[in-house]
């Protein structure tokens, strides 16, 4: 397997400056990958602008039968891309098998979405005239992204991206880089041609520079946190770039009393502890109605205790380390912040160990609107509760948040539910349900969690320009 960029069809960047790829879970190093920087990004746009000029030509139906291979390809491949992604960033393997499949659904809906961009005629007001509604592709494509998801959140970039015409140039996270070069090496073996998709490793500001600022690029796509997005926001400015950005959440988790309680208690633990509790959709504050609450709160903390902590590589782990110290060093804050400010531990609440980057699933009630884990992501597998009485008071409580990207509510009233749902502001919601990302359907968020969305039929258009042709005849 290649450890290198890849610009214009060429592997290339061995003399550069490396930077170290580490295993979360045991410090160890696995793979050193050249620093690339604003001449490496500079030759990747090059090369981006170049190829777009053929491959936008190509219809999609030729675009198509690639997206297929690289799907067929990424599922041929499965156990390598997995144990690679469990290596780099700590997922537990069961949930990496699940990431590529996930990731590889992306570019297989896409192939068949290339196929179904469709234009529109418009009644004429003119009988010497006609008026059409044309699609094209964007142009060359900026794709930044996060270590969390490695390879998914790569592939519902590039997957639209390309099924459109565009070009991509990517610029993966340097946690983990090495997931994203293998399925660029992927993609070369599916045979795509030259140009058509880049990667670029190493400096960020750098990189993001050369990608922000250069007016070849058309269109920047992010992952990351709401800081980056707003930086790369203003640089975007410069040539009123189109954005996607896919940025922080801060997600309420509402149950109300009359829930189903396996179905809060097994939701909340997908939404909750999923990838440690390293997603931008995982939920970070649990409020629970106050006659629900103690017993939600035992039948919790039940089914935390047993789940196990360790090395994603062995059987039955089911919370792998965080991604790294500073992971560690933000959870054991908040988890500070909020004892100080009187809440309580009801399971966890440290590291198991000095070794690693581990914290124990964690349950804390008494949780209050002050605290540090109220108010931001915590980004690690710490469950905060608190009590509510009312649903006006839930939903200023969920509302109270400059984020807006998911939310979950349990509880079995079709109509407190609609109730609820109608009044929060937040872009992705799951009634009775803890995990609801899909492929076919849009995916994104409200207010600083972010602009556009990704998947679905929704997900191809941020890669696509209308052009109004008005026709004399
Ligand atoms: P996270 O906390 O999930 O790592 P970041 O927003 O820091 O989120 O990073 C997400 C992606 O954005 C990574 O690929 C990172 O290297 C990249 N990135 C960080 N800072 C910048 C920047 N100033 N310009 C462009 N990309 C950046």
């Amino acid at each position: 397997m290649h450890n290198l960029l890849y610009i214009n069809g060429e592997w290339t960047g061995e003399s550069l400056n490396k930077l170290s790829v580490h295993n979360p879970a045991t410090g160890e190093l696995i793979s050193e990958v050249p620093k690339g920087g604003k001449k490496e990004a500079a030759a990747a746009v090059e090369a981006a602008d170049d190829a777009f000029r053929t491959w936008s030509k190509t219809t999609a139906y030729e675009r198509a039968a690639l997206l297929k291979k690289l799907y067929g390809l990424m599922i041929e491949n499965e156990a390598e891309l997995a144990e690679l992604m469990t290596r780099e960033m700590g997922k537990p393997l069961s949930e990496a098998k699940g990431e590529v499949h996930y990731a590889a659904n992306y570019i297989e809906w896409y192939a068949e979405e290339a196929k179904r961009v469709y234009g529109e005629n418009i009644p004429t007001h003119d009988s010497n005239k006609r008026l059409q509604v044309w699609k094209k592709p964007v142009g060359v494509v900026a794709a930044i992204t996060p270590w969390n998801f490695p390879a998914a959140m790569l592939t519902r970039k590039m997957g639209p991206a390309l099924a459109a015409g565009c070009t991509v140039v990517i610029k993966p996270s340097s946690e983990t880089p090495l997931t994203a070069i293998k399925l660029v090496q992927l993609a070369e073996e599916a045979g795509f041609p030259k140009g058509v998709i880049n990667i670029v490793v190493g400096s960020s500001k750098e990189i993001g520079e050369v990608l922000l600022l250069d007016s070849r690029v058309r269109k920047v796509t992010f992952t990351g946190s709401t800081e980056v997005g707003k930086i790369l926001m203003k640089q975007g400015s410069e040539t009123i770039k189109k954005l996607s950005l896919e940025l922080g959440g801060h997600a309420p988790i509402i149950v109300l009393d009359d829930a189903d309680i396996n179905k809060a208690v097994d939701g909340t633990i997908a939404s909750k502890f999923r990838n440690s509790g390293q997603t931008c959709v995982c939920g970070n504050r649990i409020y629970v109605q106050s006659e629900i609450h103690n017993k939600f709160v035992d039948a919790l903390t039940e089914k935390v205790k047993e789940l196990k902590v360790g090395d994603g590589m062995e059987e039955g782990i089911n919370i792998g380390p965080l991604i790294n110290k500073a992971g560690v060093e933000k959870v054991s804050s908040h988890v500070a912040d909020a004892l100080e400010k009187g809440a309580q531990v009801v399971h966890g609440g440290e590291q198991p160990s000095e070794q690693g980057n581990y914290y124990i699933p964690t349950i804390i009630k008494n949780a209050t609107n002050d605290m540090l884990m109220m108010n931001e992501e915590t980004f690690g597998p710490v469950a905060p509760i608190q009590k509510f009485e009312t649903i006006d008071e839930v939903i200023r409580l969920a509302n109270d948040t400059p984020f807006g990207l998911a939310a979950y509510v349990f509880t079995e009233s079709i109509s407190k539910g609609t109730r609820i749902i109608e009044d929060i502001d937040f872009g992705i919601v799951g009634w009775n349900d803890g995990a609801p990302s899909a492929v076919q359907a849009p995916f994104g968020g409200l207010k600083e969690s972010g602009l556009g969305r990704e998947g679905g039929h929704q997900g191809i258009d941020e890669f696509l320009e209308m052009q109004y042709v008005s026709m004399g005849i």
